[in-house]
């Protein structure tokens, strides 16, 4: 099913007796095939006479051979429930970090507390990073906000300059969410620990009634197809950058940076904390990450990964 997937990925029209000697099947073989495709992918297939069968749309797939940066060891696979689930187990199996998890589809994908990522087949980015953390509660400090901004550095130069971050770690264009980042962490942060950066990117969708609040897509914002192995690659050289200068030189380092690039900077917003919720302007962050709020002409600091941050419908 997939070779078949791969020899339809560019969209064009195919007839069924091309895919069938590419294949060495039938063509009634191939039917069986197409319908499996559309029946366990959810991709949608036109069927024209006298020229054969397109995808609704071309697909960008994943390739290890055209992912660049050896910083860790690459895997892909074609569905998971979650990769930041899988790269939980793999890390309990005794896996060793780094590694990188990378799927076309997620059955299960997750955002924070327990809430769904909309993952389709073949359209988006799928990314799980495992890394190992020796005796360091610094190196954890302000961890979800440099991926953050490494993820929006690589939006930024795969051509969506306006992207931006939204505290902790969204990264947005206007109000519409184009990314989002889910951190895990198993043993003890304070001596070794495993952290998984889960990234959720959405790269080529262009439709999904499964999103319950404002989205985008790199293709939707740039009007053209984005290449995920060259995504991925891009991605992996920001990451392992911003990395380096957050081991090296602390969070501190990277606040004004990240204050700079938060759209809502300023903003009159609503931080929603389970049944709290607090009005305020956002002044920006501290040297760990945390969120300072103006708050009844006061300074308040908050931090915690139960925390979301909504703009205030007036401002
Ligand atoms: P926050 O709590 O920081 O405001 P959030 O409410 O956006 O963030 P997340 O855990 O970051 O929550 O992401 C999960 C939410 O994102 C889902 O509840 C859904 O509204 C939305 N979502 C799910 N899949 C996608 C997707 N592919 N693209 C954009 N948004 C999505």
């Amino acid at each position: 099913m997939l070779t078949l997937l791969k020899l339809l990925k560019d969209g064009k029209f195919h007839s069924g007796q091309d895919l069938g000697v590419a294949l060495g099947i039938s063509r009634s073989a191939v039917w069986k095939q197409l319908q499996l495709l559309q029946a366990e992918l959810n991709l949608p297939i036109h069927k024209v006479r006298g020229r054969g069968y397109q995808l609704a749309a071309p697909l960008s797939l994943l390739d290890v051979t055209q992912i660049q940066g050896g910083y860790w060891p690459v895997q892909v696979l074609d569905s998971v429930d979650s990769t930041n689930a899988e790269a939980l187990r793999r890390v309990d199996d005794g896996c060793q970090a780094p590694f990188l998890l990378l799927a076309e589809r997620q059955t299960a994908g997750r955002g924070r507390r327990g809430r769904k990522w909309v993952s389709p087949y073949g359209e988006n980015l799928y990314y799980s990073l495992v890394l190992r953390i020796e005796g360091g509660m610094r190196q954890l400090e302000g961890l979800s906000l440099v991926v953050g901004l490494a993820v929006m550095r690589a939006l930024r130069e795969m051509g969506i300059p306006q992207a931006g971050l939204k505290w902790p770690n969204d990264v947005l264009v206007e109000r519409r969410k184009l990314a989002g980042i889910l951190l895990e962490l198993v043993g003890d942060p304070a001596d070794v620990c495993h952290v998984v950066v889960g990234v959720g990117i959405n790269v080529n969708m262009q439709a999904t009634e499964e999103v319950d609040q404002q989205w985008t897509s790199m293709r939707l914002e740039s009007g053209h197809m984005v290449d995920r192995n060259a995504l991925v690659t891009l991605l992996n050289a920001r990451l392992h950058e911003y990395f380096d200068r957050h081991r090296r030189d602390g969070f501190a380092a990277l606040q004004g940076e990240w204050e700079q690039s938060h759209l809502w900077q300023n903003r009159p917003v609503t931080l929603v904390a389970g049944a709290n919720q607090i009005q305020g302007v956002v002044l920006g962050i501290d040297a760990q990450g945390a969120l300072r709020l103006q708050v009844d002409g006061q300074e308040r600091v908050y931090s915690g990964g139960e925390l979301s941050l909504r703009l205030r419908d007036d401002s």
